[in-house]
């Protein structure tokens, strides 16, 4: 480009961060603005695909991630009565050599503190809510901000996660659905699990029904196990990623999966529970000003494990777009035309929650490389 447009994300999340970094390496230096004032260190993992490891390698945080994050040997299905193994994915050396890069799984404060490193000094606005926005087809964006600022932008990229903002302005307001199912998280010091098999590799012991499911994975560097499970609930008042659960109703809700999934249960002490919802697809990301990524125009079921990776992505891809263009809005038909379909296919088959659970090809998912996969560029 010429002359940069001046270019502001709303929402420093995983998406809005890994696009702050990624612009800048095609030299447009965005304003970040966060409604958070500080990042907490919510107890959350994150499992990075390789699709999402090597992306983020291509944004430079790869190296720092690798210092805490622990490397899966394999992925492995099992069922949840007779414990068989009904698949088996080599996640590690052979994954690295197969897809370009590992799977990673890592505290996803870990994962934030490494693309906050690599933002651009004075890039990441702290305490800046977006509350109001003004689009002038062919202008300028205005935004105001509850702490009653304002600015203005050529582009606007909405990363605000699943109740976007940015969304709500370019399309109207909608509400996100409960899907009908709850998650508990918790993580355990491996050394309270002496003795168990697989501790090295993420497990998935596929339920009685789609919705219900335990995964455990290691993190930092193999010294803590994380535990996910997921089953339907018909209610959901609060939503929030800090509710705590029932470590008794957990163990309960399970007690009739394999002895070696509830051994892993037993060891779940403190236990947090929270309520998955999505939204329908949506037709367009864009509006020629402004435009969309992650969780914003996508989010999906965590059952593929791409939430995160797919806001990768698309920050990688967007800013591959508007490199050297001139034409902005032609530029956001060009993202949205490159990201729609691959985004929607996972969206889709995160919901229907059939992933890997038997047989092991996940080619088309974990061999995507968001640096060099074909790109709209038909501008
Ligand atoms: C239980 C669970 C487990 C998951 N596990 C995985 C996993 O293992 N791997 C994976 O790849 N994905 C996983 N995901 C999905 C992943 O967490 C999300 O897809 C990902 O965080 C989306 O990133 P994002 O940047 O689009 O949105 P978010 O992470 O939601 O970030 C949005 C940011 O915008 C800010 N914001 C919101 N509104 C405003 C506003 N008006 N003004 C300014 N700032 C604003 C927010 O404070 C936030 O910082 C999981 C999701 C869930 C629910």
């Amino acid at each position: 480009m010429s002359t940069h447009p001046t270019v502001g994300i709303c929402g420093a999340g995983i998406g809005g961060l890994s696009a702050a970094i990624a612009f800048k390496r095609i030299g447009i230096e965005a304003e970040v603005f966060e409604q958070t004032s500080v990042f907490a260190r919510v107890g959350a993992d994150i499992n990075l695909t390789p699709n999402a490891v090597r992306a983020l390698d291509g944004l430079g945080v790869g190296d720092e991630l690798r210092k805490t994050a622990a490397r899966p040997q394999f992925r492995i299905s099992r069922m949840w009565d007779t414990g068989e193994e009904t698949s088996r994915l080599a996640m590690s050396e052979e994954a690295e050599e197969k897809f370009g890069a590992p799977q990673l799984t890592m505290h996803r404060a870990d994962l934030m503190s490494a693309l906050v490193s690599r933002v651009p000094d004075g890039a990441l606005h702290m305490g800046k809510r977006v509350e109001n926005i003004e689009f002038s087809v062919g202008g300028t964006t205005s935004l105001a901000f509850t702490d009653g600022t304002s600015t203005s932008v050529d582009l606007l990229v909405g990363a605000d996660g699943i109740h976007s903002a940015v969304r709500r302005a370019m399309f109207g307001a909608d509400h996100p659905t409960f899907t009908g199912v709850v998650a508990f998280r918790a993580v355990i010091p491996t050394e309270k699990l002496s003795g168990a098999a697989d501790l090295d590799c993420f497990t998935k012991w596929w339920g009685p029904d789609p919705e219900t499911q335990i995964v455990m994975f290691p993190l930092n560097r193999g010294r803590d196990m994380f535990v996910f499970a997921t089953c339907p609930q018909d209610e959901w008042l609060e939503e929030s990623w800090t509710t705590p659960g029932s470590s008794a109703e957990l163990r309960e809700l399970y007690r009739d999966f394999h002895p070696d999934a509830q051994a892993i249960l037993a060891a779940c002490d403190e236990v947090l529970k929270s309520a998955l919802y999505v939204r329908d697809p949506l037709e367009s990301w864009t509006n020629g000003v402004a435009t969309l990524l992650g969780d914003a125009c996508h989010p999906m079921m965590p059952f593929m494990a791409q939430g995160a990776g797919q806001a990768i992505e698309d920050a990688v891809v967007l800013a591959r777009c508007l490199d050297g263009v001139s034409d902005v809005a032609s530029a956001l038909s060009a993202y949205q035309q490159s990201r729609w379909e691959r985004t929607a296919q996972i969206q889709r088959g995160s919901r229907s929650n059939e992933w890997l659970k038997t047989g092991g090809n996940a080619d088309w998912v974990y061999g995507y490389d968001a640096w060099g996969a074909s790109i709209g560029l038909s501008v």
